[in-house]
């Protein structure tokens, strides 16, 4: 899953994106308000972690403008607690949730799970299942049958992409765009590599589960 955490503070910034990012979320971080809209406004992220206090915008107009273009990406407001107005404010203007500073991690990683599950993508955040073949986010591994496989954060996370939608093509440019961002150099053989990888683990634990190649397009999980 992908997050975007926009606060001005660098080292809360910072500290976020790692918590985050050791619980296996791809994360982007901005740290003023024009960053974070422009960012916001791409619609690809599945959740946004939201600073109100932010230099050139903050985070209840980004949330206006948003919203205004009918992105419908779930936000979690972080506040200060002399911010109370703005909390309600917030939540008129369409967050999902807040959280006020400060925050232990376990609350935080609580939130943000409530809130990508409010998606509706996910119903379950530690495990995925497709056809018996189980992703678990806690072990990042893949298990069928008793066996389990472990994953690379990479491979975790274009299984995850796969199996939260089986029997639909997963174009690669939408791959890319989700676990390595628009501005990378990643390139469509480098995702090729991953796939195979994935497959060779899929078959170590003799999983009845197919990555299956749309020739030009990308894959699918069959
Ligand atoms: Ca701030």
């Amino acid at each position: 899953m992908k997050l975007l955490v926009v606060e001005d503070e660098i080292q809360l910034a910072d500290a976020l994106s790692e918590i985050l990012k050791r619980n296996m979320y791809t994360v982007d971080t901005v740290y003023d308000g024009i960053d974070g809209l422009d960012n916001a406004l791409t619609g690809i992220y599945d959740g946004i972690i939201l600073d109100i206090m932010l230099p050139r915008m903050n985070g209840i107009e980004i949330l206006r403008n948003i919203r205004r273009e009918k992105i419908h990406t779930p936000v979690l407001l972080l506040t200060a607690r002399s911010e109370v107005e703005d909390k309600i404010n917030g939540l008129d203007c369409g967050a999902d949730d807040y959280l006020t500073k400060p925050f232990v991690t376990g609350e935080l990683l609580a939130r943000v799970r409530a809130m990508t599950r409010r998606k509706g993508e996910i119903i379950d955040n530690n495990k995925l299942e497709f056809n018996g073949l189980e992703l678990n986010k806690n072990t990042c591994a893949i298990i069928y049958a008793g066996n389990d496989v472990k994953l690379s954060l990479k491979e975790y996370q274009i299984m995850e992409m796969l199996i939260a939608n089986p029997h639909h093509i997963l174009p690669k440019e939408r791959i890319i765009e989700k676990i390595w961002g628009y501005e990378s150099d990643v390139e469509y053989n480098n995702i090729e590599v991953y796939i195979s990888f994935l497959r060779k683990k899929i078959t170590v634990i003799s999983a009845p589960v197919q990555i299956k190649t749309a020739r030009g397009i990308g894959y699918s999980l069959e």
